[in-house]
């Protein structure tokens, strides 16, 4: 099909499967190797025991809808009618693809930030729309990525239909902050763009950093779709519940769509999501934390073998930069290094539309248990003293 033609296997299956055969520690992919909290567990469970298993209705669950709006009135002042404004999808992915596909029109321009998470191009593509990629560059003073203002503005044309903003951003850690968002912001409503965000790490944000919505801008809730999930906050990336929150009009669009997409996803992880939204906000917040620490142990592992590590602000990512390593080249360093060391990771390079940027960095998971990460830290060193 030539929409995917150029989307073959993606790397973290490519890297997934090397590391298993070569049996490496796998920091490729971004999932964590411990459960989330026990009542989040026990819920869906009970809520199955208890009949919770014919098809919930396709907006999602009353439960969890109200949730949801609760938690965004509580923590963003964000106000959103549960019943019209919020809608349930299988994971943050079907809502972006749904979301993508309901208001990127063919030939439709779509402003986006690279290094980018895989699945926007795919989506794109689909809805034949064009993506017009904005690349983040380490600041300044090396301390994060960022956008150049100018670059920003130039990508934006009468033809921009919509901007994809993920913050937290996969893979730089980058938290964007309110000045950048404002910028954002300004073109949108300049431009009359419509902003998608990803939000799915909104919670795991470190050192005092404070996740922003992009929808509590002046004058940017109307033209904000913004997609988070259960996958992240609460470590169970294989449930794939996720949501959509915006004006009444654009959640109708992509609830048309996605009702033939997945139509509705698994009612009793619903309940129990909404539960946990409820009540487990402490647990995210010591997650958050030992999440942090875990990146410094990661980093400093990182450092010690060689790599000349960046800063996260959230996520669960590190991007490691190869050349002082003496190499350059992502894809084959990796290939290489899983089977010289026993470690996976992902090239950066998939995440750039222009294969050039990025080739010189590696982006390592850090949502493990310590003594996964201390493996990992001492099989680097050790293959780095070669
Ligand atoms: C993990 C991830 C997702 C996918 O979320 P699901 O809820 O599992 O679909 C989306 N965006 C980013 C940036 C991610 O890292």
């Amino acid at each position: 099909m030539t929409r995917m033609s150029g989307f073959g296997e993606t790397i973290f299956a490519e890297m997934t499967r090397l590391a298993d055969q070569a049996g490496a520690i796998n920091l490729g992919q971004g999932f964590p190797d411990t459960d989330g909290p026990r009542s989040l567990l026990e819920g869906a469970a009970r809520y199955v025991r208890e009949g919770g298993n014919q098809y919930p209705p396709g907006q999602g669950r009353a439960e969890l809808r109200a949730a949801v709006a609760a938690d965004r009135a509580q923590r963003y002042g964000l106000a959103y009618d549960p019943d019209t404004e919020v809608y349930v999808t299988v994971g943050a992915t079907a809502g972006i693809a749904a979301s993508v596909l309901a208001l990127v029109e063919p030939g439709d321009e779509v402003v986006l930030f690279e290094p980018m998470y895989d699945s926007y191009s795919a989506v794109i593509a689909l809805a034949q729309g064009v993506r017009r990629p904005v690349t983040l560059r380490p600041s300044a003073d090396g301390a994060r990525y960022t956008f150049d203002p100018d670059e920003l503005a130039a990508a934006v044309t009468p033809r921009t239909r919509m901007i994809i903003v993920n913050t937290p951003h996969n893979p730089t850690g980058t938290v964007f902050t309110e000045e950048e968002l404002a910028l954002i912001a300004q073109l949108c409503r300049e431009n009359d763009v419509i902003a998608l965000t990803d939000e799915v790490y909104e919670h795991l944000t470190f050192d005092g950093v404070a996740h922003l919505p992009l929808a509590a801008l002046p004058g940017m809730a109307e033209r904000t779709l913004s997609v988070s999930s259960a996958g992240k906050t609460f470590s169970v990336t294989g449930w794939k519940i996720g949501w959509v929150m915006g004006p009444e009009p654009l959640v109708r669009a992509v609830r048309t769509v996605n009702q033939f997409l997945t139509y509705t996803a698994n009612g009793a992880q619903q309940l129990a999501v909404a539960d946990a939204l409820r009540g487990e906000l402490d647990w995210v917040r010591a997650h958050r934390d030992a999440l942090q620490a875990k990146r410094d142990r990661l980093a400093a592992g990182l450092a010690a073998a060689g790599f000349a590590v960046g800063r996260t602000q959230g996520s669960y990512f590190v991007m490691a930069d190869i050349r002082p390593l003496g190499h350059d080249d992502g894809v084959a360093f990796v290939r290489s290094l899983v089977h010289q060391a026993g470690v996976a990771a992902v090239p950066a390079q998939v995440f750039y539309a222009d294969q050039n940027e990025g080739r010189h960095l590696v982006r390592f998971a850090f949502c493990k248990r310590d003594e996964v990460l201390d493996e990992a830290a001492a099989r680097l060193r050790a293959w780095g003293r070669r």
